[in-house]
């Protein structure tokens, strides 16, 4: 599903060249559960970024499912990150005062979803993460647990084939971001490609697969 060759993204930091990414060659094969760590600046945002479409590189080729993403013009770029991808975020970047229904259907405004599809579609992904009976509450109503249910029930509101979590529990706590793994790996074991950034070695464990990345660099690709 994902194949990356060579790539390197550099940024100029007081008139010198850095590479927060140099050389990376991975590939992600369709359902894999993928956790990516490494210490704070290695990289993982940018590859992350650059995995789901939000950002470009400057060297080296990207390939998702066939499609050489930068070929693509930025209208394309959008089209196929609002078809393929579900982004969940730590700080789960909802609508604190809009409703709970509105959040998740959202992605459907930008591809003019008939309105009576868009509430059934978000009404169906709610109840499957146990969120019906807050459907009508605003955001800003909910506990943290909630709104990370919300935002993923928004990342899988379109049945997207991948699902990119950065640091999906790391403003939770325990006991709620197991939950949130269980429904994170309930969608993979559905078949839904997962990649997750982490500095938590329990959340890794959960995924059959751990890359570690330092300076820019794969340093370790493993397989459990
Ligand atoms: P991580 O997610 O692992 O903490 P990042 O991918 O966010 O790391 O960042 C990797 C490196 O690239 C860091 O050294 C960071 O400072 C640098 N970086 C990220 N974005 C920019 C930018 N826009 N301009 C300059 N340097 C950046």
């Amino acid at each position: 599903m994902i194949d990356i060759q060579y790539l390197s993204k550099r940024y100029t930091v007081d008139t010198l060249p850095f590479s927060a990414l140099d050389d990376v060659s991975l590939s992600i094969r369709a359902g894999e559960s993928v956790a990516i760590m490494g210490r704070s600046g290695a990289g993982k945002t940018t590859l992350m970024n650059i995995i789901g479409c939000l950002d470009t590189f400057d060297a080296g080729s990207y390939q998702l499912d066939g499609v050489n993403v930068a070929a693509l013009s930025d209208e394309k770029l959008a089209h196929l990150r609002n078809e393929k991808i579900g982004f969940v975020m730590q700080d789960f970047a909802l609508l604190p005062h809009k409703s709970v229904l509105f959040n998740v259907m959202l992605p459907m405004y930008f591809d003019q979803t008939p309105r009576r599809e868009m509430v059934s579609k978000a009404k169906t992904v709610l109840e499957k993460l146990g969120m019906s009976a807050q459907e009508k509450k605003r955001v800003n109503q909910l506990s943290g647990g909630q709104k990370q249910r919300v935002a993923l029930a928004r990342a899988l509101v379109k049945s997207p084939a991948l699902l990119l979590a950065d640091e999906p529990t790391g403003a939770l706590d325990s006991q709620t971001g197991k939950e949130i793994m269980q429904l994170l790996l309930e969608r993979n074991r559905e078949g839904v490609t997962l990649i997750i950034v982490t500095h938590d070695e329990q959340v890794a464990a959960y995924c059959q697969r751990t890359i570690v990345i330092s300076d820019g660099k794969i340093v370790q690709d493993g397989r459990q």
